[in-house]
């Protein structure tokens, strides 16, 4: 695998959430980041139907446009009972006229599983795929994953997307009622981030 030798990468990503997730996962390690939106730079269109091929287009559209290596992060929340919906289409459920509306999602996704009357708990699972590219065409790629279920009504007011209606295995408490602190190190982000390090940066 390549190594990540450079002390600047850019963060292929405009959501708030993962940016300040991934930039603390750098933190230790001495590595600049920067993102698209700091370069004024769009995002591609998500044109693939997997996490692999989405994350791949926004690692290779960022590093080609930046000329530095990229790390993107395509990822979503999979329930069970609705045979792993919504997945890769997670952030197309919070599609309203308005713009982005995850607490719309978030009812779609308790609405459905009620139609379904799929028995709780409602098993469910956040993966992630990081890609990171070089401005050369080379990627790597890792994967992550959260094991948990979802839960209704969704419960407190940090973090970000899907956070108030996930509880992780092996807690009683959402991920939006934990602190960020708390949050990091289970997320499916920091799982695949881990794979990273021990294969780039380690
Ligand atoms: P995409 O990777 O841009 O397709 O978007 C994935 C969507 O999944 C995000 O917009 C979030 O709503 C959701 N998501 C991904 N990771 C998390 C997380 O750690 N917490 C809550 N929601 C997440």
């Amino acid at each position: 695998m390549r190594k990540l030798t450079d002390s600047k990468i850019v963060l292929a990503t405009h959501n708030k959430g993962k940016l300040s997730e991934i930039k603390v996962l750098f933190n230790p390690f001495g590595i600049g980041c920067v993102s698209v939106g700091d370069l004024g730079l769009k995002e591609p269109e998500e044109t693939e139907t997997s996490f692999v091929g989405n994350a791949r287009l926004k690692a290779h559209f960022a590093a080609k446009e930046s000329g530095l290596p990229a790390l993107s992060d395509d990822s979503g929340i999979s329930v069970d009972a609705l045979g792993g919906a919504p997945g890769v289409y997670t952030a197309d459920w919070a599609e309203t006229p308005n713009g982005r509306d995850f607490s719309v999602a978030m009812s779609k996704v308790w609405e459905m599983l009620q139609a379904s009357n799929a028995p709780p708990p409602h098993m469910a699972k956040f993966n992630c795929v990081l890609c990171l590219a070089w401005p050369d065409g080379h990627d790597e790629i890792f994967k992550g994953c959260a094991l948990g279920q979802v839960v209704w009504p969704t419960r407190g007011n940090h973090g970000f997307g899907f956070d108030p209606m996930f509880q992780p295995d092996g807690h009683v408490l959402t991920f939006s009622e934990m602190l960020p602190s708390e949050k990091q190190p289970l997320t499916h982000r920091a799982d695949a981030f881990a794979k990273l390090v021990a294969n780039c940066i380690e």
